[in-house]
């Protein structure tokens, strides 16, 4: 096991904690220090490369072995996200509160456990943009969470991808786990032919959608839509002019996701 330490101020708290989340982080220790300052200790299977972090001086050390698992799943707790969802470690079996379904959040190697707030927000567009039957790419599918909403919200043809080999071995772990049926590749738009998505759903970062934006366009079919997710407020300019959306923004936490 291996610990991140980092060290914030109070402001920059939740911040740098929904960001160790997104890293698949198994669990995290807040010791707020007299000074105003925080120390934040994150469990990790696996050491990663830390530039997102780097502000915050970043300390590796080894863990010394103890009941890891049960500290990190103690901070797991279920979540109710849009109308339809409701978000439970995958060890709990809580029941879904009436009209919603269960999404299994599995803390794990890849990005994309459902706790973040881009994540939440792309499951809250899918709610009205997953048509029936329609065809959908779950873009930079992670650990496959979005790929199995659009199963539970009635998707037909499901394809999810990711450019990093990991997030697809375990989105294809999960998929089969589930006994669904998720075309699941190692790569990009580039495998996706001409006008055949109804539905692209594409959870990046600002720089990304930006730049995917016309091979995001040229695999959409007639009359498709892209939910973009996983921008702040800083960059829903260029997000829009890059897809010439005056779409409304929804908002959660500082992040921001449009359907276009
Ligand atoms: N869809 C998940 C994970 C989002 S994290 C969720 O919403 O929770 C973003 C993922 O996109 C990462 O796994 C990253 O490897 C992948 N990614 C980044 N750029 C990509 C690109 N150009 N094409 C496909 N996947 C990409």
């Amino acid at each position: 096991m291996h610990i991140l330490q980092l060290e914030c101020s109070r402001a920059e708290r939740d911040f740098v904690v929904a960001d160790l989340w997104e890293h698949a982080v198994l669990g995290i220790e807040e010791d707020e220090q007299p000074d105003g300052r925080v120390i934040l200790k994150a469990w990790f299977e696996f050491a990663i490369e830390t530039p997102a972090f780097e502000r915050y001086a970043p300390q590796w050390y080894r863990a010394p072995e103890q009941d890891w698992e049960a500290l990190s799943r103690e901070q797991w707790d279920t979540v109710e996200v849009g109308s339809r969802f409701f978000l439970v470690p995958e060890w709990r079996d809580d029941p879904p509160p009436a009209g919603r379904m269960r999404l299994a959040m599995r803390p794990g190697r890849a990005c994309g456990t459902g706790w973040a707030a881009p994540t939440q927000l792309a499951l809250e567009c899918m709610e009205t943009a997953v048509k029936p039957g329609a065809t959908v790419l779950d873009l930079g599918t992670g650990a496959g969470i979005l790929a199995v909403a659009a199963h539970l919200l009635g998707a037909g043809r499901i394809y999810a991808c990711d450019i990093d080999h990991d997030a697809t071995a375990v989105a294809s772990e999960r998929f089969r786990d589930e006994g669904i049926e998720i075309r699941t590749f190692t790569g990009s738009t580039r495998s996706v032919r001409d006008g055949s998505v109804d539905l692209v759903i594409a959870n990046l970062n600002a720089a990304t959608l930006v730049d995917l934006a016309g091979e995001i366009r040229r695999i959409l079919a007639p009359g498709g839509k892209v939910i973009l997710s996983g921008f702040r407020e800083r960059d829903l300019a260029r997000v829009r002019r890059a897809w010439n959306c005056e779409a409304e923004a929804r908002e959660k936490d500082g992040w921001l996701a449009l359907v276009c």
